[in-house]
């Protein structure tokens, strides 16, 4: 496995704008002080016990997920989830394959695109289709993404805009606003 570029939680308001970066490693299981914004919280899991036991939650959780809406639960489709969950950043099939085989993981490379496939299509993972080809998440709720425009890396972000400024785009497009994806690209400051 490849050294994670470790960083610390941020979790900052922008004026009217709501953020908190989920990034590796990070506090595991808070969902959040603002009672109106559970979103605002980080997810994910670093690699203290505490961390690793909330991932298994985590994972628990989407195995759960899974059985409610009636799929199998292989060997296979277990080592993609717990991989995911594990990883918590956004992934090409290859990546995974690769990363399952550099574990000893005895997985094929169509077993792992096929349950990739399968997950997203239940909205069980997230799919990103980037111009080189599908990338594959842990998380499945709306959030948003920043992308750095020097090594492609893409964090997740929960971004809360402000409900003046959601109310005017419903006024001038006469929808109803339901849930929003910003995708944000920039170079980390002082590069
Ligand atoms: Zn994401």
């Amino acid at each position: 496995m490849q050294p994670r570029n470790l960083s610390p939680i941020t979790d900052f308001i922008l004026p009217d704008v709501r953020v908190a970066i989920a990034t590796i490693p990070s506090r595991a299981g808070q969902t959040g002080n603002d009672p109106e914004n559970p979103v605002s919280g980080v997810l994910g899991a670093g690699s203290s016990s505490a961390a690793e036991s909330a991932t298994l939650a985590g994972v628990e959780a989407v195995y759960r997920r899974c059985r409610d809406l009636g799929m199998r639960l292989s060997r296979q489709r277990r080592m993609v989830l717990d991989l995911l969950w594990a990883e918590k950043s956004h992934l090409s099939a290859r990546d995974i394959f690769e990363k399952l085989n550099d574990q000893g993981r005895n997985i094929g490379h169509t077993s792992v695109y096929q349950n990739l496939e399968a997950l997203q299509s239940a909205g069980v993972i997230e799919c990103l289709d980037r111009a080189s080809g599908r990338l594959y998440g842990y998380r499945a709720d709306p959030h948003s993404h920043l992308i750095c425009s020097q090594s492609g890396r893409i964090q997740d972000l929960d971004v809360t805009l402000p409900a003046e400024l959601l109310q005017q785009i419903e006024a001038l497009t006469g929808f109803t606003i339901e849930s929003y994806t910003l995708h944000l690209c920039g170079r980390p400051r002082g590069q």
